[in-house]
């Protein structure tokens, strides 16, 4: 349809009228309208395209508009539109079949739900019921959704006002560059986070604790990738004090780490490092339908084969939802879209933002993989001490000036295309972000 700036408008009149926005004081808004969207772009009601280097919450995996994922869910809208979860449905099936696929052979079920906060929540219930135990152990830079038991889940400010589950324990995972263990090396930063997570169980009482609740990558606390050697030591941590393992992947997950799941990742010894429960939302279909869900290990699912699992979601398994994942899955098997995710991460991304960090003293750091960066921003290189809210919304602007949707948190930005960018919308990123730190450099 032909893009009316006057719709625009009246979008942005209607929002600032009628819609009460996540995480934000609603006075001073200013959204940015969104018309429309396909692969990389958006634009607006203007017809002015933005490259999305935000993938919107950093869940566009497959990128917009995939005509393969929209058709289908466009035919399951015509056959079936709404299922109750107890009745079984093909297109869910499919859906499950293949996640736990994806997942491997330590993996046997999905229970499906709406999004990745309700992941999260039903991840932490299974976990305590089958331990019979309720504390849960997280970590102070994560977050893990906006419901009971995850918003206290979540280590960041957001828990703070919202901390009325009880049973929550935070614990400082490893981040060298920000090291609470005085580290010098990955190496002493692994074994020193994974013996303060083993001397925290010990002290809270071994068996007190349910889980170890962990973004196998922390991704809005700043994409820290863990030390080698870290994901399999709490796998080590787990089986010695019974504990269950449940892995975050809302965000890392399906294709953003150039992997299916981050904890599949190439330093990773998978045999070594399986969880027992995923929390998987955001890419498993880009979003395209809310959708999100547990991967459930062999013993965790049979221990429910003749105990009632107490929970439940009028939605579990939404047949539009289910059909967008299948497409969704099947689209970024046949075109290769997580290993372009790797391929982008390894030769583009990675090396351009790197060759940044060189020219621009403010990135004091430069981390992450496939799709899935951050740049560390400072005020001085060796005290590394963070750029304030004002540079942030400097650099907002002056990419927003240059038609790049940025995706910033706290002192960073993140880099977050969907897996299926080009090279060539990288280089023409990059050309953004480097003018960007230029200007607000001199401003
Ligand atoms: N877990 C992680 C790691 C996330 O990044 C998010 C959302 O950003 C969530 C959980 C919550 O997912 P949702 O917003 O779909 O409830």
């Amino acid at each position: 349809a032909a893009l009316d700036p006057a719709d625009g408008e009246r979008a942005y009149a209607l929002d600032r009228e009628f819609v009460f926005h996540s995480w934000s004081a609603q006075g001073a808004l200013k959204p940015f309208v969104v018309a429309g969207a396909a692969g990389c772009e958006v634009w607006n009601y203007d017809g002015e395209r933005y490259l999305d280097f935000s993938s919107q919450l950093v869940n566009t995996n497959i990128g917009h508009s995939h005509p393969t994922v929209v058709a289908a869910i466009q035919k399951q809208a015509a056959e079936l539109a709404t299922v109750a979860p107890s009745h079984a449905n093909l297109a869910r099936g499919e859906a499950a079949q293949r996640i736990v696929e994806k997942a491997g052979p330590g993996f046997a079920k999905v229970f499906f739900t709406n999004g990745g906060a309700d992941a999260i929540e039903n991840a932490i219930r299974m976990a305590r019921l089958t331990t019979r135990r309720h504390k849960v152990i997280s970590t102070y830079r994560s977050y893990h959704g906006n419901t009971g038991a995850a918003i206290a889940s979540t280590g960041d400010w957001r828990r703070i006002p919202n901390e009325y589950a009880f049973g929550h324990v935070h614990v400082f995972g490893p981040f060298l560059y920000r090291s609470e263990f005085h580290s010098e090396t990955a190496e002493q930063e692994c074994e020193r986070a994974l013996r303060s997570l083993e001397r925290t169980i010990q002290a809270e009482g071994a068996d007190t604790i349910a889980a170890i609740l962990l973004e196998s990558v922390p991704g809005t606390a700043g994409v820290l990738t863990p030390p080698v050697g870290y994901l399999e030591g709490v796998r080590e941590i787990c089986d010695r004090y019974g504990i269950v393992w449940i892995a975050d992947e809302v965000m890392a997950g399906f294709g953003r780490t150039g992997e299916w799941f981050a904890w599949q990742g190439a330093d990773i010894n998978p045999s070594r490092a399986t969880p027992d429960l995923i929390a998987f939302a955001k890419g498993v279909n880009s979003g395209y339908v809310p959708a999100g869900g547990v991967v459930i290990s062999p013993a965790i699912a049979a221990a429910f084969d003749e105990r009632v699992f107490p929970g439940g979601l009028t939605y579990s398994g939404h047949p539009l939802a289910m059909a967008s994942i299948v497409a969704a899955l099947d689209a970024m098997t046949e075109e290769g879209i997580v290993e372009n995710a790797k391929t982008i991460g390894e030769k583009h991304l990675g090396p351009g933002l790197r060759a940044l960090a060189e020219k621009h003293p403010m990135i004091g750091e430069v981390r992450g993989m496939g799709v899935f960066w951050a740049l560390d921003l400072v005020t001085d290189r060796g005290t590394r001490a963070p750029v304030g809210a004002d540079v942030i919304g400097r650099l907002k602007a002056e990419l927003m000036a240059r038609h790049v949707l940025p995706f910033a948190a706290d002192n960073r930005i993140h880099v977050v295309p969907p897996c299926i960018v080009t090279p060539a919308e990288v280089e023409r990123a990059l050309v953004a972000y480097d003018e960007a730190f230029t200007a607000v450099a001199a401003g």
